[in-house]
């Protein structure tokens, strides 16, 4: 498996390309901006990507995704519960004051359940609720990895103060359900270092029981 992680835009949000060795097939999750960045790590490897996920509608996740598209053909795929949000993008770019990145179009929506792959690469769709309402986290279980959007942080949890947000279903979210995974599981939050959902059980204070 091929992961590259690297931080993009002024919010460093974590832009993951995984892509397969044989096939070269790749999926870029959150690609919020400096979309020249993403396509020379694409490039590099010799990766086609065919799907752009966007783990929920902030603009630091989303904000480039429209020029990803545009350059690899790939959809854009997101949980229908963020498509009031993703149509927030203007005011959002307000709040942080950041040039808005125009409308993006959501070529088709994931729900829990769904799996996203690039070539043998297979991910589960878990649907996460409480940063936004459209909060997805994708799991590989083979690779035993989550890429965590912002639901889940090292030694944090993502903020719920924003319009759609909930503490009591960030909370439902993590503890029925990332909670559940294996503590080997390497998390990939969307903002700052990896944990492992094992360090997260044992010493993030949102999550002790
Ligand atoms: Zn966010």
């Amino acid at each position: 498996m091929i992961h590259e992680i690297f931080p993009v835009g002024p919010l460093q949000c974590n832009c993951s390309i995984i892509g397969d060795e044989t096939t070269r097939e790749a999926m870029v999750i959150d690609p919020g901006d400096d979309i020249a960045d993403v396509l020379a790590i694409v490039q590099k490897h010799n990766l086609q990507v065919k799907q752009i996920v966007i783990t929920h509608a902030h603009i630091d996740h989303v904000g480039g995704a429209m020029k990803l598209r545009a350059a690899t053909g790939a959809p854009i795929v997101l949980n229908h519960n963020d498509y009031t949000l993703l149509k927030m993008l203007d005011l959002q770019a307000a709040w942080i004051g950041m040039a808005s990145p125009g409308k993006v179009e959501i070529d088709h929506s994931l729900a829990e359940g769904d799996k996203v792959q690039a070539g043998p690469l297979l991910a589960n769709v878990v649907h996460t609720p409480g940063h936004t309402e459209g909060s997805i986290c994708l799991y590989f279980p083979a690779e035993k990895k989550l890429i965590a959007g912002d639901t889940l942080f090292a030694g944090s949890i993502g903020r719920t103060d924003l319009p759609g947000g909930s503490f009591d279903k960030i909370i439902n979210s993590l503890h029925g359900k990332l909670m559940a995974l294996p503590d080997e599981t390497v998390v990939v939050p969307g903002h700052g270092p990896l944990t492992t959902i094992g360090e997260e059980r044992r010493s993030n204070p949102f999550l002790r029981k």
